[in-house]
């Protein structure tokens, strides 16, 4: 059976976090993520609900007490709510978070389940509040369907912070607005840098904005007041006036945030990646099928040692992904 110590790696970092990329596939194209003619896995190499959540309980049992539901586009699958059902019976039970992220395509259909199931605050991926940049930056999305999303999970009492991707040339003009309307809407703002993770059909160097220039040009229309509050993820976060809202900076090319990292990430195929620009990982879902949950744990034991201290994102003309999995396999 697990043991019930916590998860220390090799730097010392105490892990408390896992992310579950639940499939790869996804119903939209971001430029910035994925190649138009992205090969998803075949459905038969996706771990069943089952070995997700059996995986799942393993790190409960080690002191992980938040659980990010993640892809590719989570509620591609029909089971992820079933998956987000059982979970949730671990709140307050050792799990403190169960949370996700999402495209929001789906959401308008299932934001009431997944408020019933325990989910308190989800992320949203919305690059633009423009339908047509939006259409462009996804290739296929269609805005109104996102934002009736987003209005549901509202209406569900789920607390929603918009995750953005800061692209030059592309969506650059409407941050601003974008906390505009974050503000209005009572809703949380991250900014993204974009990173090299797997090959698109552009070069990121001409996208790439980084984010100290966006703040210092936020700084200048709204009063930034730096928030004490700090996961111990990438984000740094600043209250904007005295609204509710709170702008985060995720800015891994520009602020190294590898120090404080406590998480790790799960595929849909059972391989637990320890960075998200590395490529060091363990097979869990082959030590579950070989040994049930003491492998598992045995195996989670492993990767502790093999956690890297830390990434090493660069983004010039020409350089190749750090890793060649794009984000939407290792759970955003
Ligand atoms: N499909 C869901 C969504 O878009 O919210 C969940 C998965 S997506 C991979 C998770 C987050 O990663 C999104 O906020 C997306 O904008 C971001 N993302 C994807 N590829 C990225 C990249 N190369 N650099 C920075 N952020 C990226
Ligand atoms: Fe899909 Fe999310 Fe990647 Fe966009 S960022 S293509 S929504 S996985």
């Amino acid at each position: 059976m697990p043991s019930a110590s916590p998860l220390i790696d090799a730097h010392g970092r105490a892990i408390r976090y896992l992310r579950i990329s639940v499939t790869d596939r996804c119903d939209l194209r971001c430029r910035y993520c994925m190649a138009e003619t992205m090969q998803f896995l075949p459905r038969e190499r996706l771990m069943s609900l089952d070995e997700i959540a059996t995986i799942a309980e393993c790190f409960i049992a080690r002191g992980v007490h938040k659980i990010r539901l993640s892809g590719g586009e989570p509620l591609m699958r029909g089971d992820t709510v079933a998956l987000a059902e059982r979970l949730g019976t671990r709140l307050a039970r050792g799990l403190d978070e169960l949370t996700m992220t999402t495209n929001a395509t789906r959401l308008a259909r299932h934001a009431g389940a997944l408020a019933a199931a325990g989910i308190r605050r989800i992320n949203v991926s919305l690059d633009s509040l423009d339908p047509d940049t939006f259409r462009h930056i996804t290739r296929t999305g269609d805005l109104d369907r996102v934002l009736d999303g987003i209005a549901a999970a509202r209406d569900a009492g789920i607390a929603i912070k918009i995750n953005m991707v800061a692209l030059k040339g592309l969506n650059e003009h409407e941050i601003a607005p974008m906390l505009d309307w974050c503000v209005e809407q009572g809703f949380d703002l991250s900014l993204i840098e974009t990173m090299p993770l797997g090959a698109i059909d552009e070069d990121r160097t001409d996208r790439f904005l980084p984010l100290p220039q966006v703040f210092e040009a936020l700084s200048a229309r709204f009063a930034l007041v730096r928030d004490g509050f700090r996961t111990a993820g990438p984000a740094r976060y600043w209250r904007v006036g005295d609204s509710g809202t709170r702008l985060g900076l995720i800015s891994p090319l520009t602020a190294n945030f590898c120090d404080g990292c406590n998480r790790v990430r799960l595929t849909t195929e059972g391989l637990l990646y320890l960075c998200l620009g590395r490529d060091e990982h363990v097979d869990l879902r082959a030590a579950l099928r070989n040994g049930g949950p003491a492998a598992v744990d045995a195996a989670i034991e492993t990767a502790m040692t093999r956690k890297p201290a830390r990434h090493d994102f660069r983004i010039a003309p020409g350089a190749a992904p750090a890793v060649a999995r794009h984000m939407s396999v290792t759970g955003g």
